[in-house]
């Protein structure tokens, strides 16, 4: 049986990684406004991860018969002045997430719930991706963004983002 504490990080998790799913969304949408189609396509790629990583914590509960309480999922209200801003907000946001995972190893780790660190160990890794990710495209767009050209290319190159289901499975 699931720890108390771990068990409500988890559910807890379940809804982050669907506000996730709908941030990146809404960073689509911005891009898809401002005519960037390859930047769209990047979030939405990046949206259909998130509902992965919500399925794998759900799924996670459901398989340690620990009941899962769907809460209300928050509304993305930030408005953005420029590309860029998007960029860091993604940024933080995956550091945000890294330390929410941290936060839910260390409980388990304090009860020695041994399965559920198994469990976290590919978010671990997955956050570190997330946030090369995240600071890749801020790279980028310092070095290429400000130029029409560079920023058509690199729209482009972004377009070629395709979905792959996550290499973790339950
Ligand atoms: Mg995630």
């Amino acid at each position: 049986m699931l720890n108390a504490k771990v068990h409500d990080l988890l559910n807890q998790q379940i809804n982050k990684e669907f506000y996730s799913a709908y941030l990146y969304l809404d960073f689509s949408n911005y891009f898809k406004a401002a005519g960037l189609d390859g930047f769209a396509n990047w979030y939405m790629v990046q949206a259909q991860e998130e509902r992965d990583h919500a399925m794998l914590f759900y799924t996670y509960l459901q398989n340690e018969n620990a009941t899962v309480t769907l809460e209300a999922i928050g509304k993305p209200d930030k408005v953005f002045d420029a590309h860029m801003d998007v960029l860091r907000a993604g940024l933080a946001h995956e550091e945000y997430v890294t330390a929410s995972i941290n936060d839910i190893y260390a409980a388990a780790y304090d009860v020695r719930d041994f399965r559920t660190m198994q469990f976290l160990d590919w978010f671990v890794k997955e956050q570190g991706e997330e946030e090369t990710n995240a600071n890749d495209m801020i790279t980028k767009m310092e070095l290429f963004g400000s130029d029409p050209r560079g920023l058509y290319l690199l729209n482009q190159e972004l377009a070629a983002r395709v979905y792959t289901a996550p290499s973790l499975v339950l």
